[in-house]
């Protein structure tokens, strides 16, 4: 070790200068060195220059003036120079600095003083780093108490210095606070060491722990303190360890919760030591209640969410459960055997294989979430579990045990297949409804059309979803549309109508209610009303129909009247010129002039009578005789057939059975209805009056290439061959029944009707067997028609 010593110059330079004796035997001096205790017999002979050669300790000796009487070679080594050359000499005879001259002189004056030892330490810096000394210095005396040398024996105490160091600093940087505890007999206490975290554990410096212990006693908390204390007497009458918890008050009003552990230890004054570590455990304690409280509000979510929790442990296929677990498959903790069998017993049949190879899964995968399974209990009731599981590991990642949580979801199950049902319904409604529904996103994006919309309107939500603008498929026209958009983004409550193009090129009547969701999205509801307004246009025009019907009968009674009145009006004339006439061409010879003449003038004044009621009659200009123009309009033929059907079986009663019967081929016509009404009441009256009672006289209406066609046939009495060539002529009429009324106007009338239409009549019939009337109009659809075909 010496021989590694090496010393730099200047720590040489500060290297004490020794005096050395000079006068002084060395083994005089060595036998009063080492004189007591006196060496063994068997060691005597042992030279005690050798030790004195070969310790690691300097040893000088000086005389009281301070010069060197002795020096080991050591020494020599250390300060470089030759120890025989320092014999006799002083510190500052050889060159010492005055500063180390001055440190030994008053240490060693010191020692002279009192006669007592002085220990006193320096330090050096050398190529190896610091070092630190220790030196005795020792005086040595004689038999009256006299100092006559003094002895130096120095030490490098580097290594025990810097272990002592070391373990304070470990003892300062321990995550808490090391503290020397000592209980006296007699209650005394103080602290033999104490850590620098002191200071933060305690707000105690460490100068006060030392001085007075009372200043960490304050600071336990007043409700800890008694338990406290305790906890040390007891630790002191057992020696067992002392392991305790306890709260302190900090300056700032706060409370800190210390933990404290140590092991005691009888010293031989009776008193107990304890070396203990102080730990501030404040954050674990608010931890770990913390970590209670979530524990405790777990506990509460399984008890409220009725969570079944099991652990099934590998090494023994031994199953724990909790209550809920028990509760969920309906069996007590009395009947429970917690293996892994009774569970698989109580799994549905169809289930069970499925969740075996589930648990196989999580030893596997490490996890399984939201099985789901039916259980049934001993009960024979089936419920639906949810179940999840987790595997635990060994630190070898070996599966130890599998955790799981089970749920009785069964309740869940059944509402969700009540909604799923109410879901299907309402499904079902949207999509089979006669109602156009369409779901637009807060962009006015087209999201959903329902099966009736599309058989409408032809687009689905792709097509629709391809087009810039979807309305205007719908809304060609921009101002229609606008009025539309306006509509739909207004979402009043009611219905409005609007004509949407179809996608054939159609444009329906429909009515829309427009419904805003709470998304800012909005449903669109529509109804086809074509029905409706062709019902409406259907109603209006029958009350047209009926209306002009009505119109005609009167003019037909009007007409009647008049020639019965023209006949009437006629008859006595004429029969008085009949009469004149008859008397003159049977008795003009027997008869003389005067009576001829008057005669004559009674014809000429009857002729007179009838030219004048002629005259008046052309005078008069009247209204149901008129020839009226053709005026063709949009006339529903199928309705005008139904009235005249109607009004005229209401009229005949039961007499006769009127049919109607049409190809449905045709109903708007452009047509003059005045006119079509008085051909077809003519044709109807004739049947009714020229056929049984009890017969059937059909109206046929049909379509035939681009004809309209209507028929009037009866089973009556027919009509001869060689009558059918004049029964349009005016006022031809065939006496084979004379009680019935006519005035043989009719048919010409129809025929006249039929020609204005510039159609024509033609006539089929076989006497006693019957008449068919066909009438051909060239067929003019009308607007109203084409639209509604
Ligand atoms: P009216 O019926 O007033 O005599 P019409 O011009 O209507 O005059 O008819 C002319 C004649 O044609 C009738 O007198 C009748 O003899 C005959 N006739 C018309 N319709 C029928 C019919 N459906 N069946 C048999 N004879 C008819």
């Amino acid at each position: 070790m010496v021989n590694t010593l090496t010393i730099e110059p200047e720590i040489f330079q500060r290297l004490h200068n020794r005096a050395t004796l000079d006068s002084c035997s060395t083994d005089d001096l060595l036998m009063r060195l080492l004189d007591s205790p006196p060496l063994p017999a068997h060691l005597s002979n042992i030279p005690y220059q050798k030790l004195l050669e070969h310790t690691t300790d300097t040893i000088s000796l000086f005389d009281l003036d301070l010069r060197y009487c002795y020096v080991n070679p050591i020494l020599g080594v250390l300060t470089g120079l030759n120890p025989t050359d320092m014999i006799g000499k002083t510190d500052q005879e050889l060159g010492m600095p005055e500063q180390n001259v001055t440190f030994w002189k008053s240490n060693w004056q010191t020692v002279i003083a009192t006669k007592q030892e002085q220990i006193v330490t320096f330090d050096f810096l050398t190529s190896k780093g610091a070092r630190v000394y220790e030196s005795r210095l020792t005086p040595i005396l004689d038999d009256n108490d006299a100092i006559i040398y003094l002895l130096a024996i120095t030490r490098d105490i580097t290594e025990p210095q810097r272990t002592e160091e070391m373990l304070r600093d470990i003892a300062n940087r321990l995550p808490g606070m090391i503290l020397s505890y000592r209980l006296k007999p007699n209650g005394e206490d103080e602290v033999p060491f104490v850590s620098a975290a002191v200071t933060t554990l305690f707000e105690v410096t460490v100068e006060e722990a030392y001085a007075n212990i009372g200043k960490i006693w304050a600071k336990v908390h007043p409700d800890d303190l008694e338990k406290f204390r305790e906890s040390i007497g007891e630790s002191a009458e057992t020696l067992m360890l002392w392991d305790y918890e306890w709260r302190i008050r900090m300056n700032d009003g706060s409370t800190k919760w210390i933990s404290g552990r140590g092991t005691p230890r009888r010293l031989e004054d009776g008193s107990t030591l304890w070396n203990t570590l102080l730990l501030d455990i404040t954050d674990y304690k608010t931890l770990e209640h913390q970590q209670k409280e979530l524990i405790d509000q777990l506990e509460l979510l399984i008890k409220t969410a009725k969570l079944g929790i099991w652990r099934l442990e590998m090494t023994n296929a031994k199953l724990e459960w909790n209550d809920q677990m028990l509760e969920i498959y309906g069996i007590t903790r009395e009947a429970y055997t917690n293996d892994l069998e009774s569970w698989t017993d109580l799994l549905h049949p169809d289930d069970r294989a499925y969740i075996l190879e589930q648990l196989n899964k999580v030893s596997v995968d490490g996890q399984i979430f939201d099985v789901n399974y039916r259980i049934i209990r001993p009960d024979g009731d089936i419920r639906y579990v949810m179940g999840s599981a987790n595997s635990i590991h060994d630190d070898k990642n070996r599966v130890i045990s599998l955790i799981g949580v089970n749920m009785d979801v069964t309740d869940i199950r059944r509402s969700d297949a009540k909604l799923q049902q109410i879901n299907e319904m309402l499904q079902s409604i949207i999509e089979h409804i006669p109602v156009m529904i369409a779901l637009f996103d807060e962009n006015g994006q087209v999201r959903f059309v329902n099966r009736y919309w599309i058989d409408q309107l032809g687009w689905t939500v792709d097509e629709l979803n391809q087009e810039a603008d979807p309305l205007a498929l719908f809304y060609p026209d921009p101002d229609y549309r606008r009025q539309a958009v306006a509509y739909m983004s207004s979402a009043q409550p009611g219905w409005r109508d609007f004509e949407i193009s179809t996608q054939r090129g159609q444009v329906l009547d429909t009515a829309w209610a427009s419904v805003r969701l709470s998304d800012g999205s909005s449903i669109g509801i529509g109804q086809q009303i074509t029905e409706r307004k062709r019902a409406e246009q259907m109603a209006l025009e029958k009350e047209r129909l009926i209306a002009s019907l009505k119109m005609e009968k009167e003019h037909s009674a009007t007409v009647q009247r008049f020639i019965a009145n023209l006949a009437h009006d006629l008859r006595t004339p004429l029969s008085i010129i009949g009469t004149s006439r008859d008397i003159l061409s049977r008795y003009f010879e027997r008869i003389d002039a005067d009576q001829r003449r008057e005669r004559l003038e009674t014809i000429t004044k009857q002729l007179h009578y009838v030219t004048e009621l002629l005259n008046d009659l052309t005078l008069i200009n009247y209204p149901a005789l008129d020839s009226r123009s053709l005026q063709l309009s949009p006339t529903n033929l199928v309705i005008i057939c139904q009235v005249m059907i109607q009004d005229i079986q209401e009229s005949v009663g039961v007499g006769h059975r009127l049919i109607f019967n049409t190809d449905q081929l045709v109903d708007f016509a452009l047509v003059d209805d005045v006119l079509i009404n008085r051909i077809l009441l003519n044709l109807l009256t004739n049947a009714v009056k020229y056929s049984p009672l009890k017969s059937e006289i059909i109206l046929r209406l049909s379509k035939r290439d681009d004809q309209l066609v209507l028929q009037v046939s009866d089973h009556g009495i027919g009509i001869a061959d060689e009558d059918l060539a004049h029964i349009f002529d005016p006022h031809y009429r065939i006496n084979s029944l004379p009680e019935v009324d006519g005035t043989g106007l009719g048919l010409s009338i129809v025929k006249d009707c039929v020609e204005r239409h510039n159609g024509q009549i033609l006539v089929e019939s076989s006497v006693g067997h019957g008449t068919t009337f066909t009438i051909e109009l060239p067929l003019i659809l009308s607007p109203v028609q084409k639209e509604w075909s």
